[in-house]
């Protein structure tokens, strides 16, 4: 099997919230996302989807995403989609770096393996565990009582685990992670995610205002060695995301004892086979994990399923579906969530038909 053609559509996705806030003043209204459509020479055609949190949370945006695809698309023409090993090496002879480009291709490739194999993704990565997989909910920065009054609502459309942004002034962060974990019932769990909002002192004096409080910390700091530091100080569970932006850093980070739980992105890392390598190696050395995209629609929240879906489901600390958040649906079949949770399709590949009408027609198409 070859690649015959690539094509890529734009799509915007709004959000039923209006906007999504988080640490820093940042803030999107309407993301961004790059679908990508896979044509072979068997006949079989697979699609992927790459969607960053805008322009400034990690190294990425969605003309990026596209730029990125002109120049890589006609460099696989001819390879084969299925040897996808063999194709990452490709992509990254032809293209150092961006390893969010490459991430909607492979994940286009994994859709055609399936496809070709009559297996959902979610057996070619090992196999289910389960009948479902636990999702959390992300809480918008706002006022701390407005959070606070919000947990109720996510709680009734069946979430068990809340992150809380936060990462802004350390007073009103404070205030934001006391009031929220007032509503926390037992059994559920707390994340206070600062997306490198604090300085290393703000951070300090977060953590031991909240010393008491059964919430975990996330990513407080925007350096690795900032984050580490805090990370020594306190007891509560850390949690690492910007800085594990590669197997090295993953593996740097074990090596430190720098997190508890890791939270991976398919396109941070670059793809579902790059975060499946990181995924077995978080499992063989016994560090949970979020397993998610750092945003997305119908596509991506099929792809995340099936990863977070053939992880052991004491190591898959939360997971995330996108496509609840976003009004738009870019394609039929992809999961939806049931009780806060979310269970993997078992149709061949993704499992999903993308919309051709909502795509539109083809920013870029390269045979
Ligand atoms: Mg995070």
């Amino acid at each position: 099997m070859k690649i015959t053609r690539v094509r890529a559509f734009q799509v915007d996705l709004p959000l039923h919230e209006g906007s999504y806030k988080w640490s820093g003043g940042k803030s999107v209204d309407v993301f961004d996302s790059t679908v990508v459509e896979i044509t072979t020479d068997s006949g079989l055609t697979g699609f992927g989807e790459v969607c960053p949190l805008g322009p400034f949370y990690l190294p990425a945006f969605g003309g990026g995403a596209r730029a990125g695809l002109k120049e890589l698309a006609p460099q696989i023409i001819g390879q084969s989609p299925i040897y996808l090993d063999q194709l990452n090496r490709h992509m990254d002879r032809c293209l150092k770096g961006h390893p969010y480009v490459k991430s909607g291709i492979d994940m286009a490739c994994w859709d055609l393996l399936g496809k070709a194999t009559k297996q959902p993704v979610c057996t070619l990565l090992g196999g289910r565990y389960g009948e479902d997989f636990v999702l959390y909910r992300a809480i918008s920065q706002q006022a701390p009582d407005a959070m606070a009054s919000n947990v109720a609502g996510y709680r009734a459309q069946g979430y068990r685990r809340f992150q809380l942004k936060v990462g802004g002034d350390p007073d009103v962060d404070i205030e934001r992670i006391r009031q929220v974990a007032a509503e926390i019932q037992p059994g559920e769990k707390l994340v206070a995610d600062a997306n490198t909002g604090w300085t290393q002192h703000e951070a300090a004096r977060v953590v031991r205002a909240v010393a008491d409080v059964d919430v975990y910390i996330e990513q407080p700091c925007e350096t690795y060695e900032e984050c580490l530091t805090i990370r020594k100080r306190i007891t509560h569970p850390f949690v690492l995301d910007e800085n594990i932006d590669s197997f090295a850093m993953l593996q740097r980070g074990y090596s430190d004892g720098a997190m508890d739980v890791v939270n991976l992105k398919i396109s941070k890392l670059g793809g579902i086979t790059r975060l499946r390598q990181a995924r077995d190696y978080c499992v063989s050395m016994g560090i949970a994990m979020t397993i998610e995209d750092s945003w997305g629609g119908d596509i991506i929240t099929a792809a995340i399923a099936h990863l977070a879906h053939s992880t052991p489901t004491e190591m898959l600390f939360t997971s995330t579906d996108f496509n609840s958040y976003v009004t738009v649906s870019i394609a039929a079949g992809a999961p939806q969530r049931n009780g806060g949770r979310l269970s993997a399709s078992e149709q061949p590949g993704l499992g999903v038909e993308p919309r051709m009408d909502v795509l539109g027609q083809p920013v870029l198409d390269v045979s």
